[in-house]
């Protein structure tokens, strides 16, 4: 078997077999095949599709080609959850430690920023300190001792999708949806969790930009889910517009503190409620949705949610002193506003601009080596429905270089459209598959 056929196959609109799946996946992993082949094949892919059952092969081989955690020694139910990637989504941050403080234990490995969307993990490492690649062995330690520990992609688990990931992040094969399940469900599989809860994000600033093609990936994730014995429940949730208020990393970490302490916004508090009643009912901790989001509400309001983010941090090597005090963050050089110039309602705020118009500021990666920058991103001021008049502010654009700055600034002001009637705001959550 060589590398070649198979590419070949795929550009050919063949069927890859198993074997020939197993090839790539531990040949590509192992070093031994080139990344400019594994980009040519991954670009097939992309253009030819994966049938069904090679899509379920992919994921079962990129789960293999590393460890496979057994985490039933921490609880009968542990729970992880993901989602498929969005603007300034940081319902992970938020929603985890509500959840670990409810009793229920979370083990989650996240990934970083991909294409236009951000990443949970460059997200957390914009925390001082806070290490998202320790061993194995202390992220069970962590979760059996606090009930919650927030990893990257660390050490050997899955580390086929690793490569892949970040290869297609360069390639722009991102928003494929075979390469979408596979990715997420061989990490959910490796990271050893029995259900899980899948954000499957729909609109401008996700990859799936319709309802119908969020239902398909809803279902395909679905089946290698219970294929794998592993329970899996998808909420479809609208990514129209970025979620909440801030996009960047550390201004991201700033609004997700903002919301444990209960300053938090509608948007966010649905999609957090919704997606949290699931992970209460699937740990068999209520069954009763409505029950379980108002002990979501409950556990923010008295802190213990808070108090949980803290115990993560800390245990996780981060200064503390930046979630007591979010002014300690390093602010970007230039905070330049975005000034509206009409009067009316905001129609709508496309997502996926604002995304690409983070990335270019520095937020996110253009080549796999690039590094982030932690402090740069966008403050929104104005959402879909409100109200605006010339000279309000809109956004304010955290820059650190100020020709970048400017030019983010005139993008964002496009980014934005206008409507002289009051807007029908869509729904937060579109479906539960
Ligand atoms: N999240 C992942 O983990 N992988 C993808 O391919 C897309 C989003």
């Amino acid at each position: 078997m060589n590398i070649k056929d198979i590419i070949a196959k795929k550009r050919d609109k063949l069927v890859l077999t198993k074997e020939e799946i197993n090839f790539f996946v531990t040949e590509y992993t192992n070093g031994n095949i080139t990344d400019y082949q594994a980009a040519a094949l991954i670009m097939a892919i992309y253009i030819n599709g994966l049938n069904k059952e090679e899509t379920t092969n992919l994921t079962l081989e990129m789960a293999k080609s590393g460890e496979i955690l057994d985490l039933s020694m921490i609880s009968k139910n542990v729970i992880d959850k993901h989602s498929t990637g969005g603007v300034g989504d940081k319902i992970t941050l938020i929603l985890m430690p509500i959840i670990a403080s409810l009793g229920i234990p979370v083990a989650k490995m996240s990934g970083r920023g991909l294409g236009f969307t951000g990443g949970t993990v460059d997200k957390l490492e914009s925390i001082p300190g806070y290490k998202t690649d320790i061993a194995i062995d202390k992220f069970i330690e962590n979760v059996k001792d606090i009930g919650i520990s927030l990893i990257g992609q660390t050490g050997n688990l899955a580390p086929a999708d690793k490569k892949i990931y970040a290869l297609r992040d360069t390639i722009n094969c991102v928003n494929s949806m075979p390469l979408i399940a596979s990715s997420i469900m061989s990490k959910k599989i490796a990271a050893g969790a029995n259900k899980i809860v899948l954000d499957v994000t729909c609109g401008s600033g996700a990859f799936m930009k319709t309802k119908e093609d969020a239902i398909t990936l809803s279902n395909i994730m679905k089946e290698i889910g219970n294929l794998a014995n592993r329970e899996t429940i998808c909420v479809i949730t609208n990514m129209e517009e970025p979620v909440g208020y801030n996009i960047g990393n550390s201004l991201e970490i700033i609004e997700t503190v903002e919301c444990l302490k209960e300053n938090i916004r509608e948007d966010i508090k649905e999609i957090v409620t919704t997606i949290g009643s699931y992970i209460i009912k699937l740990a068999g901790f209520g069954d009763n949705l409505e029950e379980n989001k108002i002990k979501i509400l409950e556990n923010i309001k008295n802190g213990k949610a808070y108090n949980k983010f803290l115990e993560l941090v800390k245990n996780q090597n981060g200064d503390i002193e930046f979630i007591k005090d979010t002014n300690k963050f390093e602010r970007a050089k230039f905070i330049l506003p975005v000034v509206c110039e009409k009067d009316g309602y905001v129609a709508s705020l496309n997502a996926e601009e604002v995304g690409k118009i983070s990335v270019n500021l520095g937020a996110g990666r253009l080549k796999k080596e690039d590094n982030i920058d932690k402090t740069v991103g966008i403050v929104l001021n104005k959402k879909t429905g409100d109200n605006v008049k010339i000279g309000d502010i809109l956004a304010f654009v955290y820059a650190n270089n100020e020709t970048k700055g400017y030019i983010a600034v005139k993008e964002l002001n496009k980014a934005y459209e206008f409507s002289n009637e009051p807007v029908k705001m869509k729904k937060n959550i579109l479906g539960i598959i």
